[in-house]
Order: structure tokens, then sequence, then C-alpha cells
């Protein structure tokens, strides 16, 4: 017969599960991408059997039925008629009235965690990953989280934009670092915790010109910003963000940018510049040369923009930020800096 103590680990076990099947269960309706999507599936298949099998152990255990000998934490199980049924709960749960008559079961929410739902390897020290929105979690745009993974938590700015359904992270992964070298082994179907949105590194609505300067993934905020804006339809805002990088293939929003900066060239001009242009992982490059903090006063230059007009934000690098601090602070610039080291 099972212990007190044996039933608390398998309503808990469950209760993980079926928060895991409901962000899978988002996860599929709003994938777009048809390999992902079948990837989705078939890990929710196999979960939909393993949390029946351990649902299947509860219901006899709390029926007084003798149960047949599993561990409650075992993850195993076949996906025949106990898949079937978890399958069905998970469709019954769709309903709010169902979810809240049922004690085991509750919508996903940040403190209990997320689903990693996508992973893009930028390159072998950047990452993009995605996870389901939580139901209780808002966020104003170039705000951070606090990603827990295991016992370690590290702040992560927001890339995606506040009326997405995902949240997305661009991460570097810095050699050795604790966070990062368990987020280089972070699969699809991991769960991590989300802490409550922080931070005052925001748009600034009463300047026009808004000049963002980022080293790699310090692009995040400026990314959540600039989708936020597209979304709300908001005018009279004109974006100029000059993006730096060791390697042309750290530039991980790139296309989005440029394809942005095409279209709507009275909206967006986007400056991404390599800072080792003779090196063979930038064969080809025809763009900007040079740190990014050295290219903000030719910029300026061509551009006329003045610090009456224009707000600075500088994210990224603290030495980048500093160098940037320093040149443009006299000169009586207005400046917003979020420093990620
Ligand atoms: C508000 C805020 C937002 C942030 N947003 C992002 C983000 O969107 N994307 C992102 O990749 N990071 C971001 N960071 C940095 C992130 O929180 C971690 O510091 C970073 O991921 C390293 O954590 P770690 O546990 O791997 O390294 P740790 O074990 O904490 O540190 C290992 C070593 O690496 C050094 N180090 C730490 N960070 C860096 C770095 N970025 N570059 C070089 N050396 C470093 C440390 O000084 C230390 O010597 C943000 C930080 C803050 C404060």
């Amino acid at each position: 017969m099972a212990s007190a103590e044996d039933l608390r680990r398998g309503r808990d076990g469950t209760r993980r599960m079926l928060d895991d099947l409901d962000s899978l269960s988002l996860a599929t309706q709003t994938c777009r991408d048809d390999s992902l999507l079948s990837l989705l599936t078939g890990i929710r298949r196999r979960k939909a059997g393993q949390t029946a099998r351990l649902m299947d152990w509860l219901a006899r255990q709390e029926d007084g039925l003798q149960a047949p000998a599993i561990d409650p934490d075992a993850s195993g199980g076949s996906e025949g008629e106990t898949a079937k049924r978890a399958s069905k709960a998970v469709e019954t749960d769709a309903s709010p009235s169902a979810r809240s008559a049922d004690p085991v079961r509750r919508p996903p929410t940040a403190e209990a965690g997320v689903i990693v739902i996508e992973r893009l390897q930028i390159t072998p020290e950047l990452l993009i990953f995605k996870v389901p929105r939580p139901l209780d979690f808002s966020f104003s745009a170039g705000q951070s989280v606090k990603v827990g993974l295991g016992d370690i938590t590290r702040s992560y700015s927001i890339a995606s934009a506040p009326h997405e359904p995902v949240l997305e992270f661009f991460v570097e992964l810095v050699p050795g670092g604790r966070m990062s070298e368990r987020l280089r082994r972070l699969s699809i179907g991991d769960r991590i915790s989300l802490g409550s949105a922080k931070g005052d590194f925001l748009l600034e609505p009463s300047y026009r010109n808004h000049l963002m300067v980022a080293t790699v993934t310090g692009i995040n905020p400026f990314i959540s910003m600039l989708r936020d804006c597209v979304h709300r339809n908001l005018k009279g805002y004109r974006f100029h963000i000059l993006h730096g990088a060791s390697y042309q293939a750290e530039f991980g929003y790139r296309e989005e940018l440029d394809a942005l900066a095409s279209d709507h060239p009275e909206l967006l001009t986007y400056v991404p510049s390599v800072s080792r242009p003779d090196e063979a992982a930038n064969a080809g490059w025809t763009g900007s040369v040079g740190r990014v903090d050295t290219i903000i006063a030719n910029y300026l230059d061509r551009t006329g923009l003045d610090a009456g007009s224009t707000m600075l934000y500088i994210c990224g690098h603290s030495g980048m930020i500093d160098l940037v601090e320093r040149n443009y602070r006299p000169l009586g610039f207005r400046i917003k800096t979020e420093d990620y080291d």
C-alpha cells in the first residue's frame, strides 16, 4: 500500500506533468513550423502516456484498490489505453471550469515553470530558445526576467514583445559560466522557472529618435521594443540600431531587422558592424566594420541626430557601455543602460 509521502509525490508529479501537457498544448496550437509541430506532438503523446499511467496509479491508491507495484516517480509507460485516457484528459482540460473543479490541475504559471518549445543554435556560443508565456506572466517591452534552471537563476532580457504567446531569449553561452553550461545542454521539453519581469530599460516615449547601441545579445530589449511598436502601430518614432559583434554569424536577428528596415525605412535603420573584418569567418562581409562604440560618431554626423531629439540606449557588455557613456553623456545625451556582466 502506498504511504502518504508516496501519494504526495504522486500528486506533485501528476501536477507537473499536466502543466507540461498544458504548455505543449499551447505550443502545438501556436506552432507554424511543420517539423517542429511533429516533434512537439510526439513529445506530447509520450508525456500523455506517462501522465495517464501515474494518474491510474494514483486513482487506484485513492480508491483503496490494490495497485500494481510501480514507482510513482517512474516516467516510462505504455501508450495504449492509458495514453488515450490522458489525451482525453488534456482535451477536457481546455475548459477552465474543468480545471478549477479538479484540485490536481491548474493552468501553467511562471512559478511552476514552463517547458522549452523551441531551440535554435545560432553559433556554438549563441542560443535562442522559446517557452510559452504563462497565463500569469506580463511584462513591458525591454524588461528582463530571472530564468531558473535547476538551482541556478540568471537574468535575461526578453526578446519577444508583450503581445506574443511565447517568451523568447537570445543567450550568449559564456565558457565555464554556470548557467551557460546548463543552457548548452538545454533541450526541447526541459522545464525552466521564471521570476517576475523587472527593469526600467523601457522606450522613452517623449523622444522622436531612439539611438540603440548593442553588443550581440544586447539587441534583445530593442527587438522587443521594436516588435511592440510595430504591433501597436505607434507612429512618430524613429529607431536607429547600431549592433556590434566580432563575426557576422552573431547577428541573431539580422534577417528580421534588415527586412523591417527595408519595408519601413521611416521606422528603422539597422547597422550591424563586425569588429574583425579580416578574419575568415567574416569573408564576404560588405557592411559596416569596427567596434560598435567607434561607429556612433560617424552615424551621428551622417544623420544629424542631436542630443535634444535623441534618446540613447546602450545594452550588452559593460566595457562597451562605459566607453559610449563616457563619450556621449558630456555631449548632453540622455542615456539609459542595461549591463549584462
Ligand atoms: C538585467 C540583465 C539582463 C541580461 N540579459 C541577458 C541576455 O538577454 N542574454 C545574455 O546572454 N545574457 C544576459 N545577461 C547576463 C546573464 O544574466 C548571465 O550573467 C550570463 O548568462 C552568464 O551567466 P553564467 O551563469 O553562465 O556565468 P557565471 O557563472 O555567472 O560567470 C562566469 C564568468 O563569466 C563572466 N561573464 C558573465 N557574463 C558574461 C558575459 N555576458 N560575457 C562575458 N563574460 C561574462 C563572469 O564575470 C564570470 O567571470 C543579463 C544580465 C542582466 C543583469
